[in-house]
């Protein structure tokens, strides 16, 4: 997995200056008493408010923090958001969902989305200058969408994965900690409004290492004329791997990939086979494909670097 970074401290003050405007907008607009909403809605509105900071910037602990903080106070929210619609919260199911219609308005990603003029997600992505997913490293991180109100029109949007879900923690929706740039797949065929946090370390914390590498299976001889399905990748990593692998189905998936491999290994036998004119042209780099300094920036780079690596291409 390729670990983030927010990019410079003027993106999360401008995250900030943005987001916790329209935050100090709505909740002014949003005064007790709270007629219609659950009992707890006083203490939740007084941690979201005194959290404000570190929950539209606050690294991966602060945010985790919040979260327990949350379950304190209104812990019939938290577990009226893990289990909806069939949760038994104790609270009036249509009072729990005027809370978190508010809570989408406080915290409100569509308008974060919105390409307009200010900081917005267009602008949160561009600031990573990332091509590849930090979860598959498989695909770019974009994709084509219809145009709002004209489905024959495409337009290029941000993909950002909400790393914790923003169904089941919709104070998190605008947080710059958990607005993870991914590709379409990961974010949503694979991921969803899945809770990965138990399982999976975070993209933004460094502290917890995840290795992805590569291996072939059988012998690379005789490359010539053999299938993916023969071919065949290994994907192994640190402790952490299983459960990061089998949660993206990265095996299955980079498996899919294997003919790029080959094409790789296809060029390494021509120049093994050629005289010494030509290997001496066809440097590591014309056989992997790309400048091997760039592989955390091209689809399948750690991938073909790797093989690569171990066929004594680099
Ligand atoms: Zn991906």
């Amino acid at each position: 997995m390729l670990k983030l970074k927010v990019a410079s401290p003027d993106v999360a003050k401008q995250h900030l200056e943005t987001l916790g405007k329209r935050f100090d907008e709505a909740m002014s607009a949003w005064k007790s008493p709270f007629a219609g909403y659950p009992p707890f809605t006083s203490d939740l509105k007084r941690v979201l408010q005194s959290e404000r900071d570190f929950i539209l910037v606050g690294d991966v602990s602060r945010l985790h923090k919040v979260v327990q903080q949350v379950k304190h106070k209104a812990g019939p929210l938290d577990h009226y958001l893990r289990n909806r619609p069939s949760a038994k919260s104790g609270v009036r199911q249509a009072d729990m969902e005027k809370l978190i219609t508010k809570l989408g308005e406080i915290f409100d990603y569509s308008k974060f989305i919105y390409k307009g003029v200010g900081w917005n997600a267009y602008k949160l992505v561009g600031s990573y200058s990332l091509r590849i997913c930090p979860y598959c490293h498989l695909h770019h991180v974009n994709y084509h969408s219809q145009k709002a109100g004209d489905p024959k029109k495409l337009e290029l949007r941000p993909p950002l994965d909400h790393f914790l879900p923003k169904s089941i923690y919709p104070y998190l929706a605008v947080s710059l900690y958990n607005l993870v740039p991914s590709c379409h797949q990961c974010n949503s065929s694979i991921k969803g409004d899945e809770d990965p946090s138990e399982t999976m370390p975070h993209p933004f914390d460094t502290s917890v290492a995840l290795d992805m590498s590569f291996t072939l299976k059988g012998s690379p001889l005789g490359i010539a004329g053999v299938t993916h399905e023969e071919l065949g990748l290994t994907v192994t990593g640190n402790s952490t791997w299983d459960e990061f692998a089998t949660f993206f189905h990265l095996q299955e998936r980079y498996q899919w990939y294997a003919p790029e491999v080959t094409d790789m290994l296809k060029r390494k036998q021509f120049r093994d086979e050629s005289d010494t004119v030509v290997q001496s042209l066809m440097r590591a780099d014309f056989i992997l494909g790309f400048d091997p300094l760039d592989y955390e920036k091209r689809a399948l780079g750690i991938c073909l670097r790797d093989i690569a690596r171990r066929q004594g291409v680099l």
